[in-house]
Parts: structure tokens; sequence; C-alpha cells
């Protein structure tokens, strides 16, 4: 019944085919951008499926996003049918989240831990260094955790990273991840490098444990192999090395034979060593596993020759590379576009322009479309300018869904149903809505907590014991515990998640408070819980079995149906890095669902093992991409030209590249010299439709808004001019309230994106704002000019 050998290797070429029925050692395929590692990965497990008889359920699979994997199992399931459901084809994290569920006990966890994203991290982190008395100036919370989670990706736990400490301040952070771990502990919680941490800290802790999981997977396949940290690593390596000694447990090894290895990469699109990634593991592969073999991939079938050679005239000037060369038969194509804009607005307008006539003349889809960026804040100008003319778009990442604070209110009254002792989530909704529950009340509280040596949770159903506390909050804590409790037992009658999440947005008074106000962005809120309750709707109706049911009692049929602490593993694992779009995506040809009629809007990290027929890739200017922080450092710029190199390979037949003359990054309008990446592309393959100087020098906007000489056309009317832009960019300027913010509070900022208020001076009109942006570090604005919004 199943395809056929033939079936499974059509379209593939030589070494594809190779790969795909290769047996025995560990196998790495190296091969550049579009050349079919994905492709070669999802055949390779039909492939073992049908032609060598592998259980589904005994293969791993590793992608780099959720989506990702979602895809690829259709693909695998289109090809081999529904046996293929079980297969585990996930994230890193999800793959360690499934494994945690069922070993982590043994570590003295329960099995529902709660998962805390980088918020909650940072939260927790905040109180851990008020606990230790550390001053926040010498000691932000943020390069703790920074700190923290490069040792945990070192595998490093808080008693090792103590003793590696070189000087006080690392003495200072070692202890706190100490405290910090033993917080999480109490609540029954693991951050997200935890996950990985722990599931390798289980495997060689417990070596019959591991076996049991090496018996279990017989295949491992790792997609995006470049982007792997050394806790990944040291996973793969546990499953599928052979295990030749075992000095600390003296446990004989290799009972089990190692599991088939096989991992796909790129070393030129390695971009997220910020995050830990260590592109020697793509290097060191031949080393670090016995007998390993290579193929190498060097036919592109994704872009025109046009696109390949820019691409490779940008990469070959990193010097750490190994040349390779990449070739393909679809001919030259057309040929690169490029545009210099007035400011940002302006290059908007020309993308938005340029799409239009593409859709129009024919043969282009806006689905077809993708526009770049190198940082989440770019994409507001875009939005901006593709509402006025009417483009339907889509962003992807930017301030995410499950960011938004109504969402992760809600979200956080889960969290306490399923486990109370999440006491980060607990005091987030204690007093929200305002219940009377202040911070005096809290302080008794968790002072009883401390005394008694009990959960949070515990002492505010006791709270009446807590030293202090006043008659009118103990009333108002009585009636929260009480809410909260028959929540729990809905949860535990096994009501739908939906109806729960309903249940908790009424009788909290949460709903009711929003749908009361007056406030225009409480209106959005609103709309944005009935999204989260869709999405649990979605979710409870969805036959696809929860994350962490195991395959084999899936089979079996007696899997329990997906509960409330699946859809919080599901929430908190998506909400982490991925909203890739729905279309169009990397993998086989032809069988693509249509795309919708909608432009992608998106990072260029997020944009990696993607592919677009027309791509723009904008904002190239020094200190934009490649990002201000890189130019100074070798390293970094290598890892911004491998970005550009990832950027550039996802087009397929056309690709535009751009920059503005001037850029306002909030306010204060900066000049930057064109990008050193444009200037690495061969001269000949750029059509520029407008350069610098073709501007006449009267237009040279001062502030940023030039009117365009540009004719006319449908776009260029629905605008208005410039002139009139600028007026009412002035107008909104002028008109808009100070925000009123408090400590803790998330924001969006116009150029540093998201990020949490750390302190505030002033009032009124002379408010200052102290706000960290993460990456982008502290900053203090007026909050009068700052383009900031409360989330
Ligand atoms: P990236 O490095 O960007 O992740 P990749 O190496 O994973 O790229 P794929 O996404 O698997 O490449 O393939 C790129 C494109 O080429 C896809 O559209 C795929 O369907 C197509 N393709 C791959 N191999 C072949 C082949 N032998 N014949 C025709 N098309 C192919
Ligand atoms: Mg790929």
């Amino acid at each position: 019944r199943g395809p056929t050998r033939e079936q499974l290797l059509d379209g593939l070429n030589g070494p594809q085919a190779q790969a795909v029925q290769h047996e025995g050692a560990p196998l790495l395929v190296v091969a550049g951008a579009g050349s079919g590692k994905t492709r070669v990965l999802t055949r390779r497990i039909a492939w073992l499926i049908s032609e060598r008889g592998a259980h589904p359920g005994s293969i791993l699979a590793i992608t780099f996003t959720n989506k990702a994997a979602a895809e690829m199992r259709e693909r695998v399931e289109d090809l081999v049918g529904g046996r293929a459901r079980i297969m585990w084809v996930s994230t890193f994290h999800s793959a360690c989240v499934r494994i945690l569920r069922k070993e982590i006990d043994k570590f003295g966890f329960k099995s529902s831990f709660t998962i805390y994203d980088a918020a909650d991290s940072k939260r927790l982190m905040t109180l851990v260094c008020k606990d230790l008395d550390l001053d926040v100036k010498k000691f932000p919370p943020r390069s703790i955790l920074n700190w923290v989670s490069n040792a945990k990706n070192e595998l490093q736990d808080h008693e090792d990273a103590a003793k590696d400490a070189q000087n006080g301040q690392e003495e200072m952070y070692a202890a706190a991840y100490g405290e910090y771990q033993r917080r999480l502990r109490q609540a029954n919680a693991l951050d997200f490098d935890d996950l990985l941490m722990m599931t390798v800290h289980l495997f060689r802790a417990f070596p019959a444990v591991r076996e049991n999981w090496r018996r279990r997977f017989r295949h491992v396949l790792v997609d995006e192999y470049q982007d792997t940290n050394h806790a990944q690593y040291a996973l793969i390596h546990e499953l599928c090395a052979r295990q030749l000694e075992e000095p600390t447990t003296g446990v004989p090894q290799d009972e089990v034979e190692p599991a088939e290895l096989m991992v796909v990469g790129d070393a030129d699109q390695s971009i997220y060593a910020f995050r830990g990634a260590n592109i020697r593991n793509i290097m060191d592969f031949e080393q670090d596993f016995a007998d390993a073999r290579t193929i190498l991939l060097e036919q592109n079938y994704r872009s025109t020759q046009t696109i390949l050679t820019a691409a490779n005239a940008v990469i070959s000037r990193n010097e750490s590379r190994k040349p390779k060369q990449l070739w393909t038969d679809a001919g030259q194509g057309p040929g690169i576009v490029g545009y210099v804009g007035d400011d940002e607005h302006d290059e908007a307008r020309f993308v938005a322009e340029e799409i239009d006539r593409l859709t129009d003349e024919g043969g282009v889809r806006a689905g077809d479309v993708a526009v770049f960026y190198r940082t989440n804040a770019q994409s507001r100008v875009f939005e901006e300018v593709f509402i006025r003319v009417g483009l339907s778009y889509k962003v992807v990442g930017g301030v995410r869904f499950y960011e938004r604070r109504e969402v992760r209110d809600a979200v956080a009254y889960l969290r306490v149903l399923a486990n109370p002792a999440d006491s980060v989530s607990l005091r987030r909704v204690l007093n929200t809505p305002k219940r009377g529950i202040g911070d005096r009340a809290e302080a008794c509280v968790e002072s009883l907590a401390r005394r008694d040596r009990i959960t949070f949770w515990e002492a505010l159903q006791r709270a009446e014991d807590a030293p202090g506390i006043a008659t009118r909050s103990l009333n108002s804590i009585k009636g929260f515990v009480d809410t909260i409790e028959q929540l729990q037992q809905m949860v535990e009658a096994g009501e739908r998640v939906d109806v729960v999440l309903e249940q908790v947005l009424t009788r909290s008074g949460y709903l009711k408070e929003l749908e009361d106000s007056e406030d225009p962005q409480d209106e959005t809120r609103v709309e944005n819980l009935a999204e989260l309750v869709a999405v649990a709707r979605e979710f409870s109706d969805d036959p696809v079995v929860g994350p962490s049911a195991d395959p084999a009692e899936v089979e079996a049929g007696e899997a329990e149906p997906p509960g409330l602490t699946d859809f919080l593993e599901r929430v908190s694992l998506v909400a982490d890095s991925d909203q890739i779009p729905d279309a169009p995506a990397d993998g086989e040809e032809g069988d693509q669902p249509p795309s919708p009629g909608q432009v992608t809007l998106m990072t260029l990290h997020t944009a990696k093992g993607l592919e677009f027929p027309t791509v723009f890739l904008t904002g190239l200017e020094d200190g934009v991409f490649p990002h201000l922080r890189s130019l100074g450092d070798k390293v970094e710029l290598e890892e911004e030209r491998r970005l550009a190199y990832v950027g550039l390979t996802r087009a397929r037949e056309r690709l535009y590249v751009s920059r503005a003359v001037v850029r306002s990054a909030w306010g204060a309008p900066q000049h930057n010299p064109a990008s050193r990446f444009i200037d690495e592309l061969p001269v000949d393959l750029v059509d520029w439709r407008r350069t610098e100087a073709a501007m006449s020098s009267w237009n040279r906007p001062q502030l940023g808004f030039g009117s365009s000489s540009r004719g006319g056309g449908a776009v260029q009317r629905r605008f208005g001019t410039a002139t009139a832009r600028k007026d009412a960019a002035t107008k909104a300027k002028a008109a808009r309230a100070v925000p009123s913010l408090d400590p803790g509070d998330r924001v969006q900022h116009d150029s540093f994106g998201l990020g949490t208020v750390v302190a505030l001076e002033g009032a009124g009109d002379n408010a200052v704002a102290s706000i960290d942006f993460g990456a982008d570090g502290v900053k203090r604005l007026l909050l009068r000019y700052a383009p900031v919004e409360k989330l």
C-alpha cells in the first residue's frame, strides 16, 4: 500500500538520494542554502518508516521551530499515511518537556511543572535580587539572567558556576543563580534553559533512564544543526554516541546500540550565537561522532543564478569559513532591484508601490512576498504604510500575542489553577483586577509563608494567621482564594480549557473591569482575550493529542484527553520563539497550500529555513544591518554577514535591496551610511531605481520627511503627499497623552521594541521613565516625547 521506493526517491539528485538511503554510521549533510537539506531529512523519515520498517514511535526529529515541526510531520504523513502521527517531530525544548514530564520526579519535581518564559524568569530574578539585597544598578537582573542562561547552556549548575567564578561579580551572579534555582524548585517551575539542562543532567545522573530512551529512539534527525548550543549537542550525544566509559557511576555502557543519527545544516547560516549556539558543533561533527560520514549537496533548487551569485559574493567575505560552491540550473532570472529612500517612510512606500505593481501586472500574489528587516521595531513603519494603502499583510514576531499584558494575565490565572505553587503567577494575579489586596497585605502573607516554610498559596489559604494583616484585606483574600478553589475544582473535574478560561475571566472580574473601561485600548484587550478563548477552544476540539502524550499510549487509545497542563505547555512553547507564517515554507515543491494573499513581514532571524518568490531586504544601513553592536567586532560582524546570507537566499526569483538615508530612531533622525553588505554585492547585478545622488538637494529632508518626486499611481494617491504625512505625524505626537506607567509595566517602543519599566521620576509632562529594553539596554526616556505605548 505504502509509497514505492521510486516514489520516495523521486525528484532527488544523487547525493540527496544517498543521504536518504544511508544506513548505520552517523551522517552529516552539509550544504548551502536551498540545496534540499530539509527535503532530504523529511524524505529520510518516510524512507525509514516505509522501506526500513522503523516504528514511527522510534523516530525523533528535531526542527528549529514548532511550525517547521508541524510542516515536517504533515509532509511525512502525506508520504506514508497517518501512522506517522505518533513520531516525535518537535523542537529541542518540546522534546525535553515530553521527556521531563515522565522523568522529572527523579529530581523531586512534580510532573505538572510550570514552564517560565523570559518575562517570568525576569520577575523571579528581580525578586531574588531584592532578597539578596543586590544593587540592581550594579547587578541588573537582566544581566544576571543572561549569565545564568549561558551557564545553563554550558550545562553548569549553580555550584559549578560558583566554583568557576573568576571575580566578586561572578560570585554574586552564582549566588543569585543558586537562589533563583531554589525558588524555581519551590514553585515547581523550570525556565527555558532548564528544560535542556535538566534533561541532560537526568540522562547523566540516571544511566538506566537514558538507556530506556536510547532503546526508544532508534533514529534521531536534526535540522539546522549549525544553531545547536552545547546543551543540545550534549543531548544528542547522550542518545546517539557510543558511550565508552562512565567514570562516575561505573555503569557498563552500550547495552543499547546508539541510535542512527543524521544532522543537516549549513555553517554559513549560523545566526544564533547570541543564544549560545556554537558553530563548532557542525564543524567538529566528524570528531564528535565516531565513524561519521559527510555528504555534500551542491545544487541549489531555490534561487536564480543572480540571487545565488549575490549571496555567494557576500558570504565569501567571511574569513572563518570553508569555501563552497553552490550552483543552479534555474537561469539568470531578473536582476536585483535597489532603492534608496529619503527616509524609512519613503523606503516603505517604495516597497508598497512595488508590491502593488507586481500584483497588478500579474504573476505575483501578495502571499508570495516577504519583507525582511533586522529588528522587530522596524515593522512599525511598514505596517503604517501598508495599512494606509490597503495592502494586506501579517507580521511574524513583533509584539507577540502571548506577550500582551491581558493575555499574560489570563495565562497566569490558568497557571495558578494548574500549579498553585507557582508564586510568580499567583502574585501577578493576586490583585489583578484590583480587589483590595495591596502591597502591605501581600507582604504580610509573604512573611507568613517564610515563617512557616509554606508556599505563598498555602499562606494565602491561612491568611488569618498572617501577622499584622488588616481585616479588610483578609476578606478580599478569602474571596480570591474561594474563586481560585472553585476554578480548580472545575479543572479537576476535567472541564474543557476554553470553558475554564471563560470562567476565569468572568469570576475574577477581569473581563468586567475591561468592559467597563472607557479606554479604547481596553476594547482591544477584550478582543485579544476573546482570541485566547478561541485558541483554547481550538485546542480542546483538536483531536491531535496534547504534546506530552505518550505515543505508545495514544496508539493504544489510552491517552488522556489534552488538559490544562498540555494547553499551558503549548502556550509557553509557542510564546517563546516562533510564530512562523502559515505559508509559504520550505520543503517539497508543488504541494504547498495556496498562499493567502498577505505580505509577510518578518525579521531576518525568523526567516531562517523559509523561502519566498519575492523578497525585500530592507534597512540596509551600517548601524541598522549590520547592527550597531557588531560594527567594531569582527566575530559579530561575521554573524551579521551570515544573517545577510540567510536573507538573500530566501528569495526564489525577485530580490530587492533598500535603505533609507535618514532614519528616525525615536525622534532624533540619524543619517546612516549604506550597509557594507550592499557594497559587497557585485555591481552589475543590482539595478538601482533610485540612489542617494539622484535626489535633488532641496528635497533632502532635514527631519526625514521629504516630498517625493516619484510619479502618481494609485498608491501615491492613497497616500497623500509626504508633507501631509509629516503634519499628521507632528499632530499625532503633540496630541498624544503622556502614558501613565508603573514599574514592572511592559511597553512597546517604536525603535527599541519591547521593554519593561524599571523606575519612574517626575510627573506629568516631566515624567521620565527608565525602561529596560533587553539587548538595547536600559534607557531613560522623557515620556512626553518617547514613542512608547503601554501594553
Ligand atoms: P535552507 O538552508 O534554507 O534551510 P534547505 O537546504 O533546507 O535550505 P530545502 O528547503 O529543503 O533546502 O529546499 C529548497 C527548495 O528546493 C525547496 O523548494 C525544495 O522543494 C526544492 N528542492 C530540493 N531538492 C530538490 C530536487 N532534487 N529537485 C527539485 N527541487 C528540489
Ligand atoms: Mg532547511
